[in-house]
């Protein structure tokens, strides 16, 4: 996956091994393990991505090239520090000013595969504000920039929010900061008031897409492929990061040829939920 070179052989060698180390720790972290369904991912465009999921369907590729995972971990964990450092007890609530990287129950369940849990970036009490982060290449901060961070990355703001809610505090807005990966510091900052509702809406399009995966002709066709085309997918859907995307696919059982071809599409999610 990953290209290597060397200044010599044993050098080749060497980068190999490095590689294949990043790739298998990668591959490895919890993230990559991780099973049901998180905060980033409630609020996909597309049904079709999240049924796979919901289904722990097999997947078409691998999880592809870490790199850019690998330096956002990183940079996340770098502003943990640094808000660590910075925290400090407000002598009149006996509380810190800031949860940093703490885990919130955004819909807590009997259930085990119902709840909806993950680790929130920053909230500042002081300021009511739930804050996510973002590194992202600096055309894709320009597009965020220009066209604002999009259904899932607003969902998932949202639904830190109710999360935070639910963990007793009172958040009063929402903030996605977007940093460059660029040779010069660029920060972008989305920011809109926390609005309870997105969030519920989010959750019940899920429960929605849910319900598809345990009715009768789901259980009667076995998940064939003429079962799986009847699940939207999004012209939105972003296709190129999906682990069942398989270019040129004709069996929906084995992967999925993407939103060009893929089948009935559909703009916003309004239509599970109505
Ligand atoms: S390949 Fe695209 S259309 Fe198909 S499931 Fe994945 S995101 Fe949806």
């Amino acid at each position: 996956m990953a290209k290597t070179t060397g200044s010599d052989e044993t050098g080749e060698t060497l980068a190999r091994r490095i590689a294949d180390l990043i790739i298998d720790a990668a591959t490895n972290s919890p993230r990559s393990l991780q099973k049901r369904i998180g905060p980033s991912e409630v609020g996909d465009p597309c049904d079709r991505r999240l049924a796979y999921k919901l289904l722990d369907w097999p997947t078409a590729r691998d999880d592809g090239d870490p790199i850019a995972s690998v330096i956002g971990t990183g940079f996340h964990s770098w502003m943990e520090e640094v808000f660590t450092a910075r925290n400090k007890v407000d002598q009149e609530t006996g509380r810190t000013r800031y949860k940093v990287e703490e885990r919130v129950t955004v819909r807590p369940h009997q259930l085990a595969a119902l709840i909806v849990a993950g680790s929130s970036d920053l909230y500042d009490r002081a300021t009511g504000t739930v804050w996510d982060w973002k590194l992202v290449g600096h055309t894709t901060l320009d597009k965020y920039r220009r066209e604002g961070p999009g259904t899932q990355y607003r969902t998932q703001a949202h639904l830190y929010g109710l999360g935070q809610e639910n963990a007793g505090e009172t958040p009063e807005r929402v903030a996605i900061c977007f940093v460059a990966r660029y040779h010069e510091l660029r920060v972008h900052v989305w920011t809109e008031p926390y609005q309870r509702q997105v969030a519920l809406d989010a959750l019940a399009r899920l429960d929605a897409v849910r319900a598809r995966l345990d009715d009768d002709s789901a259980q009667a066709t076995d998940y064939a492929h003429t079962w799986w085309a009847q699940i939207p997918t999004d012209s939105k859907a972003k296709c190129r990061f999906c682990p069942w995307f398989k270019p040129g696919s004709t069996d929906l059982t084995v992967g999925c040829p993407g939103v060009q071809s893929a089948g009935p599409a559909r703009h916003g999610f309004e239509s599970l939920i109505a």
